[in-house]
């Protein structure tokens, strides 16, 4: 493996102090796309951002929501015990989906909270692979990737 690339390396060097000032940098333009591909622009990325945004709140909701029935269906269960193996055995199947679904959905946020931090960061769309960009094209496909497609197919093959 001799890679000699030099993509995603340009300027990096003459960064690193601290001292923007500013609070929250609007730093669109400065977001790594691949080769060939336009910057982003403020409305571009306000996009895919609001686009984040509203599936957090919609993931929230869901969550609670799943939540507060389960709690109603723990007291049930425990009223009911006794009652019917069957309709207990299905209760607790239901209960499990209920959670496996739960469980996706808390993931799903987490990769939508990251991804907005990563947006404040500054280092949204860099392949948390190889360091090179995911591409802004994937990133308005997928929002929430955070590896290449190349990292992502190598991970898949595993
Ligand atoms: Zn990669």
């Amino acid at each position: 493996m001799a890679s000699t690339t030099t993509a995603g390396r340009s300027g990096e060097e003459s960064r690193g102090g601290e001292d923007e000032g500013g609070m929250s940098v609007s730093n669109a333009a400065e977001l790594p796309v691949r080769p060939g591909e336009d910057p982003w622009t403020e409305s571009e990325l306000a996009e895919v951002r609001s686009g984040l945004e509203a599936e957090i709140a919609g993931l929230r909701d869901g969550i609670a929501a799943a939540e507060s029935q389960l709690a109603e269906r723990l007291t049930d269960a425990v009223e009911g015990a006794g009652d019917d193996p069957t309709d207990t055995g299905a209760k607790a199947y239901q209960r499990e989906h209920q959670l496996a679904l739960n469980y996706n959905s808390r993931e799903l946020l987490a990769q939508s909270e990251r991804a907005i931090q990563r947006m404040d960061a500054g280092t949204y769309g860099v392949c948390e692979s190889c360091g090179k960009a995911i591409g802004k094209a994937r990133l308005q496909a997928f929002p929430r990737a955070t590896l290449c497609v190349q990292c992502k197919q190598r991970e898949e093959r595993r």
